[in-house]
């Protein structure tokens, strides 16, 4: 059941965050967005509310605790609880290991490692308060399979698989009702590539993407699947791409 749902969203200013936000807001979720352009969540959040739905947004960086926990806040003080975080927001700066880009080996760690566990950390005790919760985060096919290129992107998406599967175990031996589900989508037409510097992984994933990506609207309905399952089933994983994808 997804109406009036309190669902926190990491990354809502673009791509599989945005169409999530949207989606959810039409069903009848009370949607918070989070991400670090806060122009572009101002016109989300507007555009939802202008069709009936609820939205509150606050600019904010994942790799920040006190960020994190601002949007829990947010959400609280706005909406009366938290049901759901959607710990989406990512960075993908595929690249060859020998071209050392350590600067952004960090970013790609501090984000999409370091952000998952940040939007845990705020939002469990709150989850446990309630004895009730759900964490959604996006791994990626490459955390289920190494690509040349995603060395790093893919390592930290690995983390976000293996962190997300003893979330699932522990929260079913401690009991305490936190639904945990993690999604790894292939290829998506999104802002994503955006992130790559590297001109011939720029280049391959422009071709892969160009042959193949599917919109973030096909995430958003796995998103919203695992929201709407009854409260005692447990969507683990979904693997989601286009069918024509090798
Ligand atoms: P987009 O680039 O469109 O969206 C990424 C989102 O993350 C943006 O809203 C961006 O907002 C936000 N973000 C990035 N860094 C930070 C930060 N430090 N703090 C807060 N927000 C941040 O790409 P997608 O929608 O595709 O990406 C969403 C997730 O899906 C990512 O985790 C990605 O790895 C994963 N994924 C995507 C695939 C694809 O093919 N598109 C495939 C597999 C996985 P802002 O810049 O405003 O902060």
């Amino acid at each position: 059941m997804i109406e009036n749902k309190v669902v926190v969203i990491t990354g809502a200013s673009s791509g599989i965050g945005e169409a999530s936000a949207r989606l959810l807001a039409r069903q009848g979720a009370k949607v918070v967005l989070g991400a670090r352009r806060e122009d572009r969540l101002k016109a989300i959040a507007e555009s939802i509310e202008a069709e009936g739905g609820s939205a509150a947004f606050v600019a904010m960086d994942v790799t920040s605790p006190a960020d994190n926990d601002a949007i829990i806040r947010l959400a609280e003080d706005r909406f009366g609880c938290v049901d759901v975080i959607f710990l989406n927001a990512g960075l993908m700066p595929t690249s060859p290991v020998s071209a050392l880009k350590t600067d952004e080996w960090n970013a790609a760690v501090d984000i999409n490692i370091k952000g998952v566990l940040n939007g845990v950390a705020a939002s469990m005790p709150l989850f446990l308060a309630q004895k009730s919760g759900q964490v959604i985060a996006v791994s990626s096919v490459a955390g289920l399979k190494a690509y040349p290129g995603s060395a790093i992107y893919g390592g930290t998406k690995w983390f976000v698989r293996d962190f997300m599967e003893v979330l699932r175990m522990e929260s079913a031996m401690e009991g305490s009702n936190i639904r945990t589900s993690t999604i790894y989508p292939a290829a998506i037409n999104t802002e994503l590539l955006g992130g790559i510097s590297d001109p011939t992984a720029a280049a391959a994933m422009k071709n892969l993407y160009s042959q193949y990506a599917i919109s973030p609207e096909r995430v958003a309905s796995v998103v919203s699947f695992a929201i709407d399952a009854p409260e005692d089933t447990n969507i683990n994983e979904f693997t989601i791409g286009p069918t024509s994808q090798p």
